[in-house]
């Protein structure tokens, strides 16, 4: 069942906590996302909920009992539901339980936040059609997309190690590649380092293996929703990628946003989900009536980057392009009816990746692949500085928000990442 839309999305919902009715909070009562913190002198992690400029320890405000985010996180839907409930009712002003909460709060500033859970196995899919063709035209002028985008949702198995929580650093990866020109690869560090604009679906119930998932129960076994930068490594990508795939040009490094916006604050924003005439209608086991009428989800995409120049000016950085979840070509209940279709379970904490998301218009690459054309036009930069992929020290950030009229806008918080220079070699 697709989350409903209840008495929790109420817009005039006001909460006795000041920051939280701040109307540019990203955290507002109507979100309530999840995470894990640590106060400075917190053995293990806290499972918290985001509000105002706060974090709620949920034990503390005694409403759960457990500090396993997974364990938590594959409840059944119900219960998820009742606790979502129970926080608004906490929160909400003129609440009984105001004192009890209140000495369950911490600010935000003074907490470190983790991996929002332990992140099981990690997938990542392609659904950015927009994004398939660019790069596909990059690749191939005259075959831009592969003949089976259009009937399944392609992906391929990552890896959940090198998972980091923002704000993350790393070192640019060293690969082997070689250029058109180059009689043989040379094993240097990456040239071509790009990020990738992604959203990330959490499982929450796990599935047995051999059940496959069906499209009515798909949204049962999904958690929530954070931004997702799944680094890439342009140059070791086009020399490893054929025939099984990426490998090392994507898992040395990706960065998941701490808050799990879950289901349920989301369901204000469900969209119906069709196909652009002339295309091929999804095989039974990928469509069903809820999946078109509110399958896809209005989700406001941007990308930001911050060069060292920028950071040492002051200077906030640029926003290099915008898209939304719904410039996808499946919804997320298709891909977890389709990862489960031949009898693969799934675990709570495991990681869909959606693939770069990228708008339909120029300038809407959710990549410096595709903004820069596969390195042949730079960017200009609001300081005069030129990007055609990161350089060290550049930060990127990305930004998700839900709006609508009628309804209080909520927020992802940022998925900041910054990379550094190589090892010495
Ligand atoms: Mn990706």
């Amino acid at each position: 069942m697709i989350a409903a839309v209840d008495g929790t999305h109420d817009a005039t919902l006001q909460s006795w906590l000041e920051s939280a009715n701040d109307p540019a909070t990203d955290f507002p009562i109507q979100n309530l996302p999840f995470g894990r913190f640590r106060r400075a002198d917190d053995r293990d992690a806290c499972i918290g909920v985001a509000i105002g400029d706060q974090v709620l320890d949920l034990r503390r405000a005694r409403l759960i009992e457990t500090h396993d985010m997974n364990r938590l996180m594959g409840q059944r839907p119900e219960e998820r539901v009742s606790l979502r409930q129970a926080l608004r009712d906490g929160l909400r002003a003129g609440s009984p339980n105001e004192a009890l909460f209140r000495e369950a709060l911490v600010p935000q500033s003074r907490v470190t936040m983790g991996l929002p859970c332990e992140i099981g196995d990690y997938t990542d899919f392609y659904i950015g059609i927009h994004h398939a063709t660019t790069v596909g035209q990059l690749l191939r002028p005259d075959n831009p997309l592969l003949p089976n985008y259009r009937w399944v949702p392609i992906g391929y198995h990552g890896r959940a190690s090198s998972i980091n929580v923002s704000p993350s650093r790393f070192k640019r990866p060293r690969g082997q590649q070689r250029g058109a020109d180059e009689p043989q690869p040379s094993f240097v560090p990456t040239r071509r380092l790009d990020y990738e604009l992604e959203l990330g679906l959490l499982i929450g119930r796990p599935s047995v293996q051999g059940e496959p998932i069906s499209m009515a129960e798909a949204e049962d076994h999904l958690f929530g929703v954070t931004l997702f930068n799944d680094w890439s490594a342009r140059d070791i990508q086009a020399w490893e990628y054929q025939p099984l795939g990426p490998f090392q040009s994507k898992n040395f490094a990706s960065t998941l946003s701490p808050w799990i916006v879950t289901m349920e604050a989301l369901a204000p924003f469900r969209q119906a989900f069709a196909r652009p005439a002339g295309d091929p209608q999804p095989l039974p086991y990928l469509d069903s009536p809820a999946n078109r009428e509110r399958g896809a989800i209005d989700i406001a995409l941007e990308v930001w980057l911050q060069t060292p120049t920028m950071r040492a000016a002051g200077h906030p950085g640029d926003r290099l392009s915008h898209s939304n979840f719904t410039d996808g070509y499946w919804t997320a209940a298709q891909l977890v009816a389709h990862h489960t279709a031949n009898g693969c379970n799934l675990g709570s904490g495991d990681l869909f990746g959606t693939g770069t998301l990228s708008g339909p218009g120029t300038g809407q690459g959710g990549s410096l692949l595709e903004l820069s054309r596969g390195g042949k036009a730079p960017l200009y930069l609001s300081n005069g500085e030129t990007r055609t992929f990161l350089e060290d020290g550049d930060s990127v950030e990305l930004r998700g928000q839900c709006t609508r009229e009628g309804f209080r806008r909520i927020s992802f918080g940022p998925c900041r990442g910054t990379v550094l220079a190589a090892s010495p070699s």
